[in-house]
């Protein structure tokens, strides 16, 4: 099973939850929300070959760090993966967007000169935005939208622009994200749970929850659990190829 976008280092006990994504055996990528975070991070899936790092700057706080881009700068040969990243519209954040398309801009450019990157992109209220964005860098890499909730007319611009999508359990229970999961391509889909910031029986999601992820999913395309799990990994290998990232 795989898990692609976890704030690993956000949980209260993250060496636990690196155990048992170890235990499960699960493809984890662990993604940051700052560049000074990411080394201590990535220090904790050391020996674990099934967990990548990230490198990021959340749209959240972005207009406070944008003095941390010389480190992404600085670390972006380490890591295949730059995540998270992107835009926030929502109206507590709205006010920086300007901030926030300054670090995504820099952030798709260092991406672009590093020969490309496998992105995990946040675009909540501000898909357009980020699209437009995107449009830009066209050789960034391969973006795969997290928790994509945006309106039907721009997921079909993303689907033509060539984006995967990442879903997890938020989605797949709301009305409005299984009729946008439904449009997208079955071969673009992977899974996340985005933990700890989404919740499951009202504790943080974690990797391990994808299997019920996977289940809804089957009902949604009226497929089994496994016939799910199975387009899953094939689609988590195709990305790994086309990103020339050498799982294991
Ligand atoms: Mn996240």
């Amino acid at each position: 099973m795989i898990d692609f976008h976890c704030h690993i280092d956000l949980y209260p006990d993250p060496k636990k939850v690196v155990e048992l994504i170890d235990e499960a055996k699960i493809y984890v990528l662990s993604v940051t929300t700052t560049p000074k975070a990411w080394s201590k991070t990535n220090l904790l899936s050391k020996g674990k070959p099934r967990i990548r790092t990230a490198l990021g700057l959340h749209p959240q706080i972005a207009h406070e760090r944008l003095n941390e881009l010389g480190l992404f700068d600085r670390l972006i040969n380490e890591t295949k993966y730059v995540g998270e990243v992107g835009l926030d519209g929502t109206s507590e954040y709205k006010f920086h967007l300007p901030a926030q398309l300054q670090a995504f801009k820099h952030i798709l450019r260092t991406s672009t000169h590093a020969g490309g990157k496998i992105l995990s992109v946040h675009s909540r209220k501000a898909e357009n935005e980020v699209l437009d964005t995107l449009g830009l860098f066209p050789d960034a890499g391969i973006t795969v939208l997290h928790w994509f909730s945006g309106p039907q007319k721009q997921l079909k611009r993303a689907i033509d622009m060539g984006c995967w999508f990442s879903v997890g359990p938020a989605m797949i229970r709301s009305m409005n994200g299984k009729s946008l999961v439904q449009i997208m391509p079955k071969d673009r889909i992977l899974l996340e749970s985005d933990g700890p910031f989404v919740n499951i029986s009202n504790r943080p999601a974690l990797p391990t929850d994808m299997e019920l992820v996977a289940r809804e999913l089957g009902l949604l395309w009226s497929l089994s659990v496994n016939e799910v799990k199975q387009i899953i990994m094939n689609n988590f290998n195709t990305i790994c190829k086309i990103g020339h990232d050498e799982r294991h």
